[in-house]
């Protein structure tokens, strides 16, 4: 595994977000960074989040905290999970808790290896970390089982690929519109100081979850400019301004 992998940042005390270059191996997902999380309390760190696999993430974290370290899985997609096996502790929303039990390969980067859930999160459960918590939210949609997680101490919610300003796969089997519609209002009307999504720019203003609804209404009512995708011939890409969603070709 690659050391000095990670471009990290600290976003507020106690948080800091690890970029993985997915774009870098990948670049027709037309995505460049997975974001991880880690949050750290006075008795143990949350990585939210591990990445492709192809980085020594435990390394990376452990430059940062020296406390236990589990992680928490946004969802089961091997660019979020890659690096789960690094960790003793692992949690994930049940619904796609079996996709981590078998290892698989991925073109182009190699094995995802498997990473049984060693316990689950589900909607409402708090993880006290000691002097701050995380809230679990299920918010499906981008898959079925996606959690986001709401940090006490800085108002954040780490809303994995709910909500993110890039581009947004919203093409895939796994996905369903109307449940990510009811997760983007929740998002929207969340009180969150800000959304941290699971890819691109680690911050964003929480007005973004609104401009996501507004601008999904209108792809799906063909008020959007939109093109090709190359990499999956059945969706088209439908530009806003700073992100782009990715809908399935009616
Ligand atoms: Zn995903
Ligand atoms: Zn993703």
């Amino acid at each position: 595994m690659h050391t000095d992998w990670f471009a990290i940042q600290q976003l507020a005390p106690g948080v800091w977000a690890l970029q993985d270059p997915i774009g870098r191996v990948v670049p027709d997902y037309d995505v460049g960074v997975v974001n991880l999380y880690l949050v750290d309390g006075h008795d143990r760190a949350a990585l939210i989040d591990s990445g492709m696999g192809l980085g020594d993430v435990m390394a990376a974290c452990r430059t940062l905290t020296s406390k236990p370290l589990l992680t928490l899985c946004s969802h089961s997609h091997w660019d979020h999970v890659g690096g789960a096996h690094l960790f003793t502790e692992r949690l994930i929303h049940p619904i796609e808790a079996p996709r981590l039990t078998e290892a698989y390969d991925v073109e182009g980067i190699g094995t995802i290896r498997r990473a049984p859930p060693t316990g689950a999160l589900n909607e409402g459960d708090v993880l006290d970390l000691g002097g701050r918590t995380l809230t679990i939210w299920h918010t499906p949609g981008h898959s079925p089982g996606h959690t986001s997680f709401l940090d006490s101490q800085t108002g954040y919610l780490f809303c994995g690929d709910t909500c993110y300003a890039g581009t947004l796969w919203m093409q895939t089997d796994d996905a369903n519109l109307d449940h990510w519609r009811t997760s983007l209002q929740r998002l929207a009307a969340s009180g969150a100081t800000a959304l941290c999504g699971g890819h691109e720019e680690p911050r964003q203003q929480p007005a973004l979850a609104r401009r996501l609804l507004t601008a999904l209404d209108d792809a799906l009512a063909g008020r959007s400019t939109s093109a090709p995708f190359p990499f999956d011939p059945g969706a088209r890409k439908h530009t806003f301004g700073d992100f782009s969603l990715l809908l399935r070709d009616a």
